[in-house]
């Protein structure tokens, strides 16, 4: 895995927001983000076109995570969606005033860039595009190595850094 610092770091700033008690799940993660930013982040399972996993839309005051009802790597797409929120891309603008207009007219949406490779459906590039799958990869990589309390992650970043 050779994710780059931008990403590396990111994922770490990420975990850093990481709640100090119980289970570090990739939801709480989601909300603690959200939290950071005091911008709510929904996440929504969807019936979205065939090929599309996930897809971010930005509203006027928040942030839409949609997923592909019945997927099975759904964790895998939201820390993709994730990704591409903490990286700074850009998510499928949706104003708010258009809100349920864009909500009748999905189809419409279909006009972004639909990522072959990832299923990811919005307007970002293809380099965004491995950028969040790197992030998304590192993400639930240390999320699956986490104990379930956070002095024990500081010792396992203290462990990467020393080991
Ligand atoms: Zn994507």
């Amino acid at each position: 895995m050779s994710a780059s610092r931008q990403v590396t770091k990111a994922v770490n700033d990420v975990l850093d927001l990481a709640p100090r008690h119980g289970e570090v799940s990739l939801i709480k993660l989601v909300a603690a983000v959200s939290e950071d930013r005091a911008r709510p982040i929904e996440i929504a399972m969807a019936e979205l076109p065939p090929g599309v996993t996930g897809q971010w839309r930005q509203y006027g005051d928040h942030d839409v995570f949609l997923i592909q009802r019945g997927l099975p790597t759904w964790d895998r797409t939201l820390a993709h969606e994730l990704g591409h929120l903490v990286l700074g891309h850009y998510g499928i603008p949706v104003a708010e005033a258009a809100r349920e207009l864009a909500e009748v007219a999905d189809d419409g949406l279909i006009g972004y860039m639909l990522n072959q490779r990832t299923g990811c459906m919005g307007p970002s590039g293809e380099d965004a595009e491995q950028e969040a799958e790197d992030f998304a990869a590192l993400l639930l990589y240390r999320l699956g190595r986490l104990p379930s309390d956070r002095s024990s992650i500081v010792q396992v970043r203290l462990g990467e850094a020393f080991g």
